[in-house]
């Protein structure tokens, strides 16, 4: 894919999707939450589902767990405009439950989609529901955490989600380290000593609100 037309094919792929209504969750969702950051991002990192303040505004990450995921970025000296942050779903689960099977699966394609057009070096997942669907794996996310897969050329590292900060502070203490890895893979060029792991065996199939062309400005 030539790199000039990224940015236009994720605002064409945008409007394709922002009125999805291949689930429930269409029912119930305010905007979209279809991602932001560059389409040239080597680094794309991937949550769970948009929390309450993301509905409003249509943006990822831009609750309490979004200023963690910023620090975290500038504690390695980067920040959101040099990465693509988006999430499993699209669209929030009501009363920020956990997203149904069904919901992933309705969902998941746009995810796959985006990594393709985007086609990043290394994708951290955030949090068991990212791993386990970029993985192929039932596997918990504290036995994946940390550890560097190698899936198609591409690096894929499972960290812990920025909201586990806001229940166990001490988590912070992790995802710096985590994130000073994430650093020295970028700063190796994109290798890593552990990263020809395989992937786990496969065991089962601010509240302002933002306008679609703020949406559209963001790759
Ligand atoms: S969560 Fe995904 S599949 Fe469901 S309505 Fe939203 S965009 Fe469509």
């Amino acid at each position: 894919m030539e790199d000039k037309n990224r940015r236009e094919k994720l605002k064409d792929f945008f409007l394709e999707i922002k009125d999805c209504r291949k689930c429930e969750l269409s029912g119930t969702r305010t905007k979209l939450v279809f991602g932001s950051g560059s389409a040239f991002a080597g680094i794309m990192f991937v949550g769970e589902a948009p929390g309450k303040n993301e509905d409003l505004q249509g943006l990822p990450f831009v609750g309490r767990a979004g200023r963690i995921l910023d620090s975290l970025l500038e504690s390695i000296g980067m920040d959101r405009s040099q990465v693509f942050i988006a999430n499993v779903l699209k669209c929030r689960p009501p009363g920020n439950r956990d997203p149904k099977i069904e919901e992933i699966n309705a969902c998941k394609d746009y995810l796959f989609h985006q990594i393709g057009i985007i086609n990043p070096k290394i994708i951290c997942t955030l949090g068991r529901y990212s791993t386990q669907l970029l993985l192929k794996t039932t596997e918990g996310i504290s036995g994946l955490r940390g550890k560097v897969f190698n899936i198609e050329g591409r690096i894929i590292l499972p960290i812990n989600h920025p909201a586990a900060v806001l229940y166990a502070p001490s988590r912070m203490e992790i995802l710096e380290k985590d994130f000073l890895r994430i650093k020295e893979i970028m700063d190796s060029n994109y290798k890593s000593a552990d990263s020809d792991k395989e992937a786990p065996k496969i065991e089962a199939n601010g509240d302002e609100e933002k306008t679609e062309e703020e949406q559209l400005g963001l790759f």
